[in-house]
C-alpha cells in the first residue's frame, strides 16, 4: 500500500524517482501529491468552443481528422524535404490546423483518429486560424508510438474526465506527472484526515482523502473545486495551529499587571490633551489599558494608517505603565525617528515629560533616548538611567535591544513599525522583563494589512485597528507626471515645487537609490524586488540617485533654494542635524531616500516629488506621500515616471491618484506583488506551507481554521486526543525553530 510517506522510489522506480528529485526536489509521495494542477480540460469544453482570437492560448483536447504534408517549393535540406505537416483537428468550432514546419514524420505521429491534447496559441495564416507548432501530448495514437516527448496514454480514462494540467519543467512534461500521480492515486491507502467527519460536516468540507483524490483526477469541475477548498483550509490549519499554541503559550507566561490609575501623569495627561481623542483612538486605548492590567503579558497590533495618531495611543500606553512604576520603551526603526518620536513626546507631555528638570511638575515622567549614534559618554548616562529606574520613558533605535542595556523594571515595549522588525529583534526586548516576567508589547504599524492577513501573519497577536482620522486632514493630492510621454509636466513639477517654497512651505523629493556608487543600496526594506523592479521598467538606467538629483537640482530647475539630501548612509548625527533643520524650515527642499518614509512629521511641508515611482510599491508610496499636507493646507504628490503610459506599473500607480486608503492600496500591493515580498519574512513557514490560499482571497478559510485551532486546544491542550494535528504540529514547530535560527 502506498501512504503519504512511501518513498517516490518504490513506487515509481529509482529512474523516475531521481528525475522528480532533481527537477522539483519531490522525494515522497506527499511531496509529489502537494504538486497540485494548475488547470483542467476536458473533451469539448465549452470554454474553448467561444469564437477562437488570435493570440489567445488554447489547449483542445480532441482527435486528429485529417493530415498530409506541403513541401515548400523548391526547399531540400536538412533531415528531410521542407515543408509543413499539417494537421487538422476537431474542434468545437469545426476544424483548425497545427502547423508543425519541417517534420513530416508528424504525418505518421498523428494519424487520423490519433487523440490528445493540443496546446499552442492562436495564429492567423492567409485569413485562417492556425496553431503553429502545439505542444502535444497523444493518448491513443494509431500509427507511431511514444516519440519522444510525447506520452501515450490510456484514452479511456479520459474520455469523460478532466484533464489535470501540471506546472511542468523543461523536459518534463505535464503529462509526465500526471501519468505518475495516476499510478500513485491508484495505489494510495486512504489518507487519514485530522479533522473528524462530524467536523468537517459541520465546516462543509470533503474529507482529505477525497479531497487529494479530487484534487488530481477529477472528473467534475465541482469535485476539483470542493477539493480546493479543503486543501486550502488544511494550509491554514497548519499556520494557525502554531500560531494557537503560541497564544496559548503566551497567555501562560506571566506578566505585571499595570492596571489604570486615576491620578498621575496619565490622568494630567489626559486633562492637558488640547483636543479630542478619536473615536478609534479611544477604542483602542480601551483594549490596551484592558490588556495592560492582565498579568500576562500584551502582544497587541496597532494598525492605523498615516496620520492616524497613533504615538497617541502609545504614549498613553506608556504613561500607564510608568503610573504603576515600570518603564516604557519605545523602539523606532530609525535614527531619525527615534529623536522625531523623543521631541514629539516631549512637545506632547510639556511639564509632564520634564521629571528632574527645573521646571518640572508633580508626576512628570524623565525620557531618555538612546541610539547608536550618541557618544559614549552620554549613552553611558542614558545606559545608567535605564539601569537605575530614573530613566521612565526610553526612546531608541536597535540600540536598546543590545545585551548590555538592563532596565530597572521594563513593563511595556512599543514598537514603532512592525515590518522593520524580525520576530528575533522582539523578543529581544521582550526578554529584558524582570525576574521572568516579559513585558507588554505593543506593535504599530502604518502599512495597513489586512486583517486576513493580519491574523496569519501575525495571529498569536491581538489586532487593533484604527480606521478614523483626527478631523480636518485632506487628502494629499495625488497626480502621475509621465515623464517619457510629457516631459513638459516635469518641468511644471518643479515649478510647483518653487511656487510653494515661495509660499514659505517646503517640499521633499523621494529618490529610489542613494547614489554616488558604493554600495547602490536602496534605504526601504519594502522596496520592490530587483525582479520587481525590472519587470516595473524596460529602461537599462539605474534608478534615479538623491545625491545626483540633490546636486543637479541645486545647479537646475531648484536653483537657489536650500536643498538638503538625506539618506541611510549618513551618520546619525547628521541625518538628527538634517531633519531638525527641515523641521526647523532652515530648509526649503529635502531630497530623500524613504528613510524619510515612516512618521517623519513636518507640517509645513505641502509638495512631495516622488522620482521613478513606478520602483516603489504602492504601500510604501502611500507612506511617503502622508509625509505631506499634515498641517492645515492640503498637499500635493507628484509621482514622476519614465515608464509608458497603458503600461502595466503606470496602471498600479493610477490606483494612488484613484485612492486614499492605505488599507484597500495594501490589498492592491498584495494581489500584484507575491505576498512573501510584500510581507518581509515570513513566519512559521508560510512560503513553503501555501500553495493554494492567498492571504488576501481566503479571509474566511483562514477565519474558520483560526477558530477551529482555538477550539480544539482549548478542549484538548495537550492534543492527546488529535493525534494527527499533534504530529503537524510537531513538524512545524521544528521547522519554525530552523527557520528562527536561520533568520538574520
Ligand atoms: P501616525 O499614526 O502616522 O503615527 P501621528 O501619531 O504622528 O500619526 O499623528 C499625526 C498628527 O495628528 C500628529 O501631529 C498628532 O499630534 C495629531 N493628532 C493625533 N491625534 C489627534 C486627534 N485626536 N485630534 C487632532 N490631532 C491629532
Ligand atoms: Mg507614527
Amino acid at each position: 500500500m502506498i501512504t503519504l510517506d512511501t518513498s517516490l522510489i518504490d513506487v515509481l522506480g529509482l529512474k523516475a524517482a531521481k528525475a522528480f528529485e532533481s527537477k522539483f526536489d519531490y522525494r515522497t509521495v506527499s511531496d509529489l501529491l502537494h504538486h497540485y494542477p494548475r488547470r483542467y480540460y476536458k473533451r469539448g469544453d465549452p470554454r474553448d468552443s467561444g469564437g477562437l482570437e488570435v493570440g489567445e492560448h488554447v489547449t483542445f483536447y480532441t482527435e486528429v481528422v485529417a493530415t498530409r504534408y506541403v513541401p515548400t517549393a523548391g526547399g531540400r535540406g536538412g533531415k528531410g524535404p521542407k515543408g509543413r505537416a499539417i494537421i487538422t483537428l476537431e474542434v468545437p468550432t469545426g476544424t483548425i490546423d497545427a502547423i508543425f514546419w519541417n517534420q513530416p514524420w508528424r504525418v505518421k505521429q498523428l494519424e487520423p483518429g490519433t487523440k490528445g491534447l493540443f496546446a499552442g496559441v492562436v495564429a492567423s495564416f492567409n485569413g485562417k486560424l492556425q496553431l503553429n507548432s502545439p505542444e502535444i501530448e497523444v493518448f491513443s495514437s494509431v500509427g507511431l508510438a511514444n516519440t519522444e516527448g510525447v506520452s501515450v496514454t490510456d484514452p479511456q480514462r479520459w474520455q469523460d474526465r478532466m484533464m489535470p494540467i501540471y506546472p511542468a519543467k523543461p523536459k518534463f512534461p505535464s503529462g509526465r506527472i500526471r501519468q505518475s500521480v495516476e499510478l500513485i492515486v491508484d495505489g494510495l491507502a486512504p489518507v487519514e484526515d485530522p479533522v473528524s467527519d462530524a467536523e468537517l460536516k459541520a465546516l462543509g468540507y470533503v474529507d482529505l482523502d477525497t479531497a487529494l483524490r479530487h484534487k488530481h483526477l477529477p472528473i467534475t469541475e465541482k469535485q476539483w473545486r470542493a477539493a480546493d477548498e479543503r486543501l486550502k483550509f488544511q494550509e491554514a490549519l497548519s499556520i494557525q495551529l502554531l500560531l494557537a499554541k503560541r497564544r496559548i503559550e503566551a497567555a501562560s507566561v506571566p506578566a505585571i499587571p499595570r492596571p489604570r490609575s486615576t491620578n498621575g501623569a496619565s490622568a494630567a495627561f489626559d486633562k492637558a490633551l488640547p483636543f479630542e481623542r478619536t473615536a478609534g483612538q479611544i477604542t483602542v486605548g480601551e483594549e490596551i489599558a484592558d490588556d495592560l492590567s492582565e498579568s500576562h503579558p500584551m502582544h497587541r497590533l496597532l494598525q492605523g494608517d498615516v496620520g492616524s495618531g497613533k504615538t497617541l495611543v502609545a504614549l498613553r500606553a506608556m504613561l500607564q505603565v510608568t503610573d504603576r512604576g515600570g518603564q516604557a520603551a519605545l523602539l523606532a526603526p530609525t535614527e531619525v525617528l527615534a529623536f522625531q518620536h523623543a521631541r514629539s513626546i516631549r512637545a506632547a507631555l510639556g511639564p509632564l515629560g520634564s521629571a528632574g528638570e527645573l521646571d518640572s511638575v508633580p508626576d512628570a515622567v524623565k525620557i531618555v533616548t538612546l541610539t547608536a549614534g550618541l557618544s559614549t559618554a552620554r549613552r553611558r548616562e542614558a545606559m545608567a538611567q535605564i539601569a537605575s529606574g530614573e530613566a521612565d520613558i526610553v526612546i531608541g533605535t536597535h540600540a536598546l535591544l543590545e545585551p548590555n542595556v538592563q532596565f530597572a523594571d521594563l513593563g511595556l515595549v512599543v514598537v514603532d513599525e512592525q515590518h522593520r522588525f524580525g520576530v528575533k529583534q522582539r523578543d529581544a526586548l521582550r526578554r529584558k522583563g524582570t525576574d521572568g516576567s516579559i513585558p507588554h508589547t505593543l506593535v504599530m504599524t502604518a502599512t495597513p494589512i489586512p486583517r486576513t492577513v493580519a491574523i496569519t501573519m501575525f495571529g498569536e497577536l491581538g489586532v487593533s485597528v484604527m480606521s478614523d482620522m483626527p478631523p480636518g486632514r485632506i487628502p494629499v493630492a495625488t497626480t502621475l507626471v509621465p515623464a517619457g510621454a510629457k516631459p513638459a509636466w516635469v518641468q511644471r513639477a518643479w515649478e510647483r515645487v518653487r511656487e510653494e517654497v515661495a509660499k514659505g512651505r517646503q517640499a521633499y523629493v523621494v529618490c529610489p537609490r542613494i547614489g554616488l556608487d558604493e554600495a547602490d543600496d536602496v534605504d526601504d526594506a519594502d522596496a520592490l524586488t530587483q525582479d520587481e523592479q525590472a519587470a516595473a521598467t524596460d529602461k537599462k538606467r539605474p534608478p534615479i540617485a538623491a545625491l545626483e538629483l540633490g546636486e543637479l537640482l541645486r545647479e537646475g530647475a531648484l536653483q537657489g533654494l536650500r536643498i538638503e539630501v538625506l539618506h541611510g548612509r549618513l551618520a546619525p548625527d547628521v541625518k538628527d542635524r538634517v531633519m531638525r533643520q527641515f523641521a526647523d524650515g532652515e530648509i526649503d527642499v529635502l531630497v530623500a531616500t524613504t528613510v524619510i518614509e515612516v512618521g517623519v512629521d513636518v507640517p509645513n511641508a505641502t509638495v512631495m516629488v516622488v522620482m521613478d515611482a513606478e520602483r516603489f510599491g504602492l504601500s510604501t508610496l502611500h507612506q511617503l506621500r502622508g509625509r505631506v499636507g499634515r498641517g492645515n493646507d492640503a498637499g500635493l504628490c507628484l509621482l514622476i515616471t519614465e515608464v509608458p503610459p497603458y503600461s502595466p506599473s503606470v496602471e498600479r500607480l493610477k490606483a494612488l491618484e484613484a485612492s486614499n486608503d492605505g488599507f484597500e492600496l495594501a490589498q492592491l500591493d498584495l494581489e500584484q506583488r507575491r505576498e512573501g515580498d510584500v510581507l518581509g519574512v515570513a513566519q512559521s513557514g508560510t512560503r513553503t506551507h501555501l500553495k493554494l490560499l492567498s492571504l488576501v482571497r481566503d479571509g474566511d478559510t483562514i477565519a474558520a481554521a483560526r477558530d477551529y485551532c482555538d477550539a480544539v486546544l482549548r478542549a484538548d491542550p495537550s492534543l492527546e486526543r488529535h493525534a494527527l494535528l499533534l504530529d503537524e504540529l510537531v513538524a512545524l514547530e521544528a521547522e519554525a525553530r530552523s527557520e528562527y535560527l536561520e533568520m538574520g
